[in-house]
C-alpha cells in the first residue's frame, strides 16, 4: 500500500481499466476486491480518505436487521443473516458473535419479542450464531446489572455480530491491492469522459494532495459514492433527478461504567418508533441511533442538539446510571444513502434494499444497501458490469476470501487483537522500538507504533486518517484523540516526510474536525 506507487501506475497506464470505482467507501471497496479477484483490472479512486463517508460511521453491527424482520422484509433478512455468516468467516479478527438483551417492562413483550426473535433464528438457519432465548428478571441482571431495574419484568437474549467498520474498510482495500487492484485516496473525480457517441468511457480525476489532474480510461466506470452519488449523477447528466433521501444517524459514545459486561441492550420501539442500540465497543458504549431527514450532504455531518438530547433521553429509560451531556466522550454522525422510492421506477433493483441504476450513458451507480450486505453488493455490481464493459465473465470469489488481517482471534493480542495478522509486526515495532509501545494518552490503549504502522503500510496520510479511522481515537474520546495530536502528528511527519509547518496545519485541521464530535454542554 504505497500511494506514491499507485499514482504511479495509473499515470503511466496507457490502456483502458477494466473497471474504474468511485468511491473508497464499504460499497466502492467491495467491489473493487471484487472485481480484481476475478482478474479484472481494477481502479479505486476515493476523493479524502478510505471510509471518511459513512463507513467508519455506522452502529458497528453485521446483522440481519430486527428493523427489517418488524417490516416483514424477510427475503433480506435472510440475505443479511447469510452475508454476517460470511464475514465472520472471511474477518474473524473483525467480526464477533455479541449477545443482546432485549429488556421487557410490559407484559406482552417477552412472549411478542420472544416469537420475533426465534423467527430471526429461523431466517438465520445454518448460518445463526446462537439460539435466543427467554430470561427471567433475575437473568437479565446478571448479563446487564446496570439495567434500568423499576418495573423490569425479564428480557429476551438473542445473537448478533459486532465489527469495526473502519478497521474493516481499511483490510477491504488492502485486499483489493493484494488481488492486483489499483486504490488511490485523495483522489476526486471532478468529471466523467465519454466517447463520441456519448457513452461514458473514463474519467478525471484530481490528486488533493497537490491539485494536479489526471485521466483515466475505463471500460465500465461504477459510481459508488453513497450518500454523494447523485453529485456524480450529475456529471453524468446534469438533468438527472435525485436518488437518494439523504438521513443522518448520530451515536453518543459512553464509559464503560453505564454498560460494563459483554451484553448489548436493544430497544426495538422507543418513542419515535425506532431501534436503539447501547453496545460495548472498543473498551466504550456506543448508544444510538437516530434518523433524521437533512436537506444536503457533506463529509463531516454534525449531530443537532435535538438527536444528542433524544438519545439521552432514551438511553435514561434504560439505564440505572443516567448519562448527561458531561458523560459523552465522543458524538458521530453518518448519512444514510437511503434510495428515494420515485427513483426506483426506472432502476432495475437487485434485491429490495440496494439498487443498482444504469445511465443512458453506461455510468452504473449502486446506492443503498448496508455494510452487513456489501460483499453481495459488490458482486451484483460486477456481474452488471461486466455486460457494459463487455468484459470476459468470471464467476465471483469473494464468498470465501479471506480479508487482509484473517486470523482466527486469541487473547494474547490485546488492544491490537484488531489487526489480526498484521499485530505481530506491529508488536515487534513496539519491542525493536520502545518509546513506540507507550499509550500516547492515559484514557486509550493506541501506541505510536500503530500510528507509523498505519503510515506505512495502510496508506495513512493525514493526522485525521492516523486519530479516526486507523485508530479509533476520535470516536472513543474526543478530548483524548485532541490531546495526543501533537505526539501523533509528529510520528506521521517522520514517516511521510513533513516539516514542522505542515505538523501545525495537520492539527489545527484536526482541531476543527474534532470539534463536531465533542457535544456542547
Ligand atoms: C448512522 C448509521 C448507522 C449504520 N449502521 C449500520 C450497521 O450497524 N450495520 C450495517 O450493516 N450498516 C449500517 N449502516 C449502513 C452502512 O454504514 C452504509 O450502508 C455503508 O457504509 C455505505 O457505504 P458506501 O460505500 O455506499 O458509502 P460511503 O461510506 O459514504 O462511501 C462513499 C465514498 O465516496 C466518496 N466520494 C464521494 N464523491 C467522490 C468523488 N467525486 N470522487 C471520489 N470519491 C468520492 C466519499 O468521500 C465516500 O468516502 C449505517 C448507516 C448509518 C448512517
Amino acid at each position: 500500500m504505497n500511494r506514491q506507487a499507485f499514482l504511479a501506475s495509473i499515470v503511466a497506464r496507457q490502456e483502458a481499466w477494466d473497471i474504474a470505482v468511485i468511491g473508497g467507501g464499504a460499497t466502492g471497496a467491495g467491489i473493487a476486491v471484487d472485481a480484481a479477484s476475478r482478474g479484472y483490472s481494477v481502479v479505486l479512486l476515493e476523493q479524502s480518505d478510505f471510509g471518511k463517508g459513512t463507513s467508519s460511521r455506522s452502529t458497528k453491527l453485521v446483522h440481519g436487521g430486527v428493523r427489517y424482520l418488524q417490516q416483514g422484509n424477510l427475503s433480506f433478512v435472510i440475505e443479511s443473516l447469510k452475508e454476517r455468516a460470511l464475514l465472520l468467516q472471511n474477518a474473524p479478527h473483525l467480526v464477533r458473535d455479541l449477545e443482546f438483551v432485549v429488556p421487557n417492562y410490559l407484559w406482552w413483550e417477552a412472549p411478542f419479542y420472544g416469537v420475533g426473535l426465534k423467527v430471526y433464528d429461523l431466517l438465520a438457519g445454518k448460518y445463526g450464531f446462537g439460539p435466543s432465548k427467554i430470561l427471567s428478571r433475575e437473568e437479565v441482571l446478571k448479563h446487564i446489572p446496570t439495567l434500568e431495574q423499576d418495573g423490569l419484568r425479564g428480557g429476551v437474549i438473542y445473537h448478533d455480530g459486532q465489527f469495526d467498520d473502519s478497521r474493516l474498510l481499511i483490510n477491504l482495500v488492502q485486499t483489493a491491492a493484494e488481488q492486483g487492484a489499483c486504490v488511490l485516496n485523495y483522489a476526486r473525480v471532478t468529471s466523467l469522459r465519454k466517447d463520441s457517441d456519448g457513452s461514458v468511457s473514463g474519467l478525471a480525476f484530481r490528486d488533493e494532495e497537490n491539485g494536479r489532474d489526471h485521466n483515466v480510461r475505463a471500460r465500465c466506470v461504477i459510481n459508488a459514492t453513497g450518500p454523494f452519488c447523485d453529485e456524480l449523477r450529475r456529471l453524468d447528466d446534469s438533468a438527472a433527478a435525485p436518488m437518494i433521501a439523504p438521513s443522518q444517524g448520530v451515536h453518543i459514545v459512553l464509559s464503560r461504567d453505564f454498560l460494563p459486561g459483554d451484553t448489548a441492550i436493544m430497544v426495538p420501539h422507543t418513542r419515535d418508533g425506532r431501534i436503539m442500540f447501547a453496545i460495548p465497543w472498543n473498551g466504550h458504549v456506543v448508544v444510538g441511533t437516530t434518523d433524521t431527514p437533512i436537506p444536503a450532504v457533506s463529509l463531516e455531518p454534525k449531530p443537532l442538539e435535538h438527536e444528542i438530547d433524544f438519545i439521552l433521553d432514551t438511553a435514561a429509560g434504560y439505564l440505572s446510571k443516567h448519562p448527561a451531556r458531561a458523560d459523552i466522550l465522543s458524538v458521530f454522525t453518518g448519512i444514510r444513502p437511503l434510495v428515494k422510492t420515485e427513483a426506483n421506477n426506472k432502476t432495475a433493483t437487485l434485491s429490495r434494499d440496494h439498487t443498482i441504476q444504469i445511465s443512458k450513458s453506461g455510468l452504473l451507480t449502486i446506492a443503498g444497501g448496508k455494510w452487513t450486505t456489501y460483499r453481495k453488493m459488490a458482486e451484483d455490481s460486477v456481474n452488471q458490469a461486466i455486460v457494459l464493459g463487455r468484459l470476459p465473465e468470471r464467476p465471483c470469489v469473494t464468498k470465501n476470501l479471506p480479508v487482509h488481517g484473517f486470523l482466527t482471534p486469541t487473547k494474547t493480542l490485546g488492544p491490537l487483537a484488531n489487526y489480526g495478522s498484521d499485530a505481530g509486526q506491529i508488536a515487534e515495532l513496539m519491542r525493536q522500538q520502545p518509546e513506540l509501545a507507550k499509550p500516547l494518552h492515559e484514557a486509550l490503549p493506541i501506541c505510536g507504533a500503530q500510528i507509523v504502522w498505519s503510515a506505512k503500510h495502510e496508506m495513512a496520510r493525514t493526522l485525521d486518517d492516523v486519530l479516526a479511522r486507523r485508530t479509533r481515537a476520535l470516536f472513543l474520546n474526543a478530548r483524548a484523540a485532541l490531546a495526543m495530536a501533537p505526539a501523533a502528528a509528529k510520528l506521521l511527519a517522520t514517516v511521510l516526510g513533513h516539516d514542522e509547518a505542515w505538523q501545525a496545519r495537520q492539527i489545527a485541521d484536526f482541531n476543527e474536525i474534532a470539534a463536531a464530535f465533542l457535544p456542547s454542554q
